[in-house]
C-alpha cells in the first residue's frame, strides 16, 4: 500500500516532532543529499539541522552516509529519507496503542459498577483506592460516588474497533 503524504507526516510529527517536517519534506524524494545542502534549503541553522537529522536516524527513518571532502579534508554526511520505515512505526504505533487499549477495557471489565468519581470530576478511582481514601477525592476531600462504568467500556470498544479497521 502506498504511503500518503499525510501519513508519513502524522508519523514524523508524532515520532520526531514538528520541527523535522520541513527536512522530511525536502528529502522525501531525493537520496544521498548532504547535510549543507540540506540545511541551506531548509533555512535551517546547521545545528538544528543535524540535530532533527540525528532524531530521524535515531528512528531509522532516515540513513547516511559519510564521505570525506577531499579539498576541505572533513566528512560531509549525505541523507536518504527511509520512506518504508514509516509504515513499520505506523504498526507499531497502532499495536501499542491497542495493547493500552485492550489492556484499559480489561480493567475495566474487571471493575464493573466499582470506579468511583469525584462530583467535581477531580479524582476516578478504583474500589480498593477508593476504599483507601475512605471514598473521599484525595484532591478536594469531597465525596467519591460509584460510577456505572458500562459507557466507559463501549467507548473503549469503540475506539479499539477503529483502531483495528484503520490501516
Ligand atoms: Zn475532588
Amino acid at each position: 500500500m502506498a504511503i500518503t503524504n499525510k501519513k508519513i507526516e502524522d508519523t514524523v510529527k508524532e515520532v520526531i516532532g514538528e520541527d523535522a517536517l520541513p527536512i522530511v519534506e525536502f528529502l522525501k524524494e531525493k537520496k544521498n543529499i548532504s547535510e549543507f545542502i540540506i540545511a541551506e534549503k531548509t533555512k535551517l541553522d546547521m545545528q538544528s539541522t543535524r540535530n532533527i537529522l540525528y532524531r530521524l536516524h535515531n528512528h531509522n527513518i532516515a540513513t547516511y552516509i559519510r564521505k570525506k571532502d577531499r579539498k576541505k579534508g572533513w566528512y560531509i554526511s549525505y541523507w536518504t529519507f527511509n520512506k518504508k520505515r514509516i509504515q513499520e512505526l505506523i504498526n507499531k504505533m497502532k499495536r501499542e496503542k491497542l495493547d493500552k487499549l485492550k489492556e484499559q477495557l480489561d480493567k475495566e471489565q474487571k471493575n464493573i459498577g466499582a470506579f468511583f468519581i469525584c462530583s467535581r470530576a477531580c479524582a476516578r478511582l478504583d474500589f480498593d483506592t477508593a476504599t483507601e481514601f475512605e471514598f473521599k477525592c484525595p484532591e478536594c476531600g469531597s465525596l467519591l460516588n460509584q460510577q456505572d462504568n458500562t459507557k466507559t467500556i463501549g467507548n473503549i470498544k469503540e475506539r479499539i474497533k477503529k483502531l483495528e479497521s484503520a490501516s
